[in-house]
């Protein structure tokens, strides 16, 4: 009988090496902007067209490369940032296995131009399907610019998985955002054609964070800091049906883990209703031996050298934020107390709050009361806060009055928008 076992040739192997890095178009728009911040950039523009089909385009203002190191750029396993084994143990870039712009090359069509600040002619690369196809002397700015067209033009079994040109952007937007989000002293801008869709200025992270969520979701966020993470979360009342509001980074590289997302709901305990999920902003800072980032060609899964020290200091951190915080309040806990009978005097959530409050619903973080809801609010005032007094405000949101002989909690945004509704009535 024949032998069965054949050695693939270096053209098929390398297509599905290549498939696993290069997933869709926001694998190659990560690998790239990755290497812009390796390479030091202050400033990464990212150009799209068609959803990242037809064009990626990424420019950066970092270091460059000399002639030599663009020629073999492209190759397989060619890598400025790890030259031995033991550099595996302590990986202080984002990229380390030289084999980014190799998998992307060999399901495109690349040029790369680049030139380093103290060379006066800069050095353009094009290459089709993996081979290098041109080398010339080029005039460009000082810093990198790779434009990748025709994405998968030669593995069309992976070009029908591609999305619309919306969904594939939508990744892309994401992925940049979450990448953003770590780099607040880099500029970020994405081009979506000819339209503008994200514009990071370089800052401080307050200033990024309402870059990338909006100013009101921002100027909320509590500041969690522990040993080993440093991040943001929101109240509990900010909350999703999945784990989209969770960014979580080990040393600024974004990771999905879910013993982590784990343990930041675990933070946040009894404060968020079961099956929700919360917004949260963690980076955890660890040294670099003390996790394994080279688990997947793509590099968003880590291993922990040791994990349940890591998962049980972010819960902590983020329960003592949350409790230390005006923001945060023990939901069920307030909603108990009335019930519980420990006191004489009842605590009760003035209904004023339930019918105001939508009911939390979808993936929207929490809605004001509309003037519409106010309109519809047809029962007369109720007497018994008339003869109310104002005795004391709870984590910054609520209003505690007293009225005859019980307590009301009072949501103070919705009372002070039905007071102006009242006036201008
Ligand atoms: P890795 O990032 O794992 O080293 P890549 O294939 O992504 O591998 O890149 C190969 C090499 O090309 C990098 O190590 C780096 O030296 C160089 N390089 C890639 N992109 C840039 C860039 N934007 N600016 C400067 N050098 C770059
Ligand atoms: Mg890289």
């Amino acid at each position: 009988m024949a032998p069965k076992i054949k050695i693939m040739d270096e053209a098929l192997a390398s297509k599905i090496a290549a498939g696993e890095v290069v997933e869709r178009p926001a694998s190659v728009v990560k690998e790239l902007v990755e290497n812009s911040i390796d390479a030091g950039a202050a400033e990464v523009t990212v150009h799209v067209a068609e959803g990242g089909r037809r064009l990626i385009k990424v420019a950066d203002n970092g270091e460059g490369m000399d002639r030599t190191d663009a020629t073999i750029a492209l190759s397989r396993h060619a890598t400025s940032k790890i030259s031995s084994e033991k550099d595996l143990n302590a990986i202080g870039t984002l990229g380390f296995r030289g084999e980014a712009l190799w998998s992307i090359a060999a399901v495109s069509r690349v040029k790369l131009i680049t030139r380093r600040a103290e060379d006066r002619a800069g050095t353009l690369v094009r290459a089709e399907g993996g081979t290098v196809v041109e080398v010339l002397d080029h005039g460009c700015p000082a810093g990198t610019i790779v434009e990748v067209g025709d994405l998968f033009f030669n593995t069309p079994a992976r070009a029908r998985f591609l999305r619309t040109p919306g969904t594939e952007f939508s990744r892309i937007l994401d992925l940049v955002k979450r990448i953003a989000l770590a780099y607040p002293e880099i500029r970020f801008r994405l081009f979506h054609g000819p339209s503008k869709v994200l514009d990071a200025r370089a800052g401080r992270m307050d200033q990024r964070l309402a870059d990338i969520f909006g100013t009101e979701t921002a100027g909320k966020l509590i500041h969690v800091e522990g040993p080993v993470m440093e991040g943001f979360v929101a109240s509990p009342q900010v909350s999703f049906t999945s784990a989209k509001g969770i960014f979580t980074y080990v040393n600024r590289r974004a990771v999905t883990d879910r013993g982590l997302n784990r343990s930041i709901i675990l933070g946040y305990g009894q404060l968020l209703d079961d099956s929700r999920y919360p917004f949260a902003f963690v980076n955890l800072r660890l040294d670099p031996s003390e996790v394994d980032v080279n688990v997947h060609p793509a590099k968003s899964e880590v291993r922990f050298r040791n994990p349940r020290r890591v998962y049980e200091e972010v819960r902590a951190a983020i329960k003592n934020s949350l409790a230390g915080s005006s923001m945060s309040f023990e939901r069920k806990r307030v909603f108990d107390y009335g019930y519980g009978g420990a006191s004489h005097r009842q605590i009760r959530i003035a209904e004023h709050r339930s019918t105001y409050m939508p009911e939390r619903t979808g993936t929207e973080t929490q809605e004001h009361p509309s003037t519409e809801a106010f309109k519809e609010q047809k029962e007369p005032l109720n007497p018994e806060f008339l003869e109310m007094e104002v005795v004391g405000q709870l984590w910054g949101e609520f209003l505690v009055a007293e009225g005859g002989d019980e307590f009301y909690i009072i949501d103070q945004h919705a009372a002070a928008e039905r007071t102006a509704f009242e006036r201008l009535k």
